[in-house]
């Protein structure tokens, strides 16, 4: 099943798709134009991949880690299917990454990899839009490149685990204003979503709602004000995003 969460008529909903459709938790069923797209999950804590793909890393002009190099995020960054973020002002260089994201569906600790596909509730997708004027390198602290407001979009949909049937090998697209601009594949990660949850579950509890932000493929293209911003997966779907100056959002 695909669920998401929505606004519409001034309150919120789950909702989910069933025959292409649009479902509210009350039975409604409603256009998908007529509802604001919230996250579809409220995260716990969020973890980010650096550099989880060798074509993202040697466009870098970095070395591909030999251990998964994890940063976390803030809920603040988040906005929903359709939103708009604010490219600041300064920036001469933001470019978007589109992201296979895992949901943790169940408490986790020292899970081994063959294991660990049991504890994904499902998928989505982010964008986790770069500030690339404030990256350094890939040891300090990214906070300024990373967790600026509204700079990932995530959604529409959480997928259920259970209908993906090989979330390693589906194949990422960006388009810029209809144009692809970044191409690649989930088969082509260097550290699995399930060496990922083995790889945290080993320092730490894994609790549900966390997500993990999986990195993402070469195709870093700059990004204007303006631009829409389509990122999609094969089967997890299609999430649509439009960059606006940040000095006239409101
Ligand atoms: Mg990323």
């Amino acid at each position: 099943m695909k669920r998401a969460r929505v606004a519409y008529m001034g309150s919120v909903h789950d909702a989910y798709e069933k025959d292409g459709e649009l479902r509210l938790d009350d039975g409604r069923i409603v256009f998908q134009h007529e509802v604001v797209w919230l996250p579809p999950i409220i995260p716990k804590t969020i973890f980010a991949l650096g550099l989880n793909y060798a074509d993202h890393a040697k466009e870098l002009d970095f070395k591909a880690p030999s251990e998964p190099l994890v940063f976390l995020k803030g809920p603040n960054t988040l906005i929903g299917h359709r939103g708009q973020t604010r490219r600041p002002a300064d920036v001469t260089f933001m470019h978007y990454e589109c992201e296979l994201v895992a949901v943790i569906g169940k408490r986790a600790r020292n899970v081994e990899t063959k294991d660990a596909y049991e504890y994904v509730e499902g998928y989505t997708i982010a964008n986790d839009y770069a500030i690339r004027n404030y990256l350094e390198n890939y040891y300090r602290p990214n906070l300024r490149v990373k967790n600026r407001d509204t700079c990932t979009p995530i959604g529409p949909w959480l997928v259920d685990a259970a209908d993906v049937e090989d979330p390693m090998n589906l194949i990422l697209r960006t388009y810029v204003n209809g144009k692809l601009t970044q191409e690649g594949s989930t088969k082509d990660m260097i550290f699995s979503i399930p060496y990922l949850i083995e790889y945290l579950s080993s320092f730490m509890t894994l609790n549900p709602g966390d997500i993990i932000l999986t990195g993402t493929p070469k195709g870093a293209v700059d990004t204007k004000v303006g631009d829409e911003v389509v990122t999609e997966i094969e089967g997890i779907g299609r999430l649509v995003n439009t960059i606006v100056d940040e000095d006239e959002a409101h």
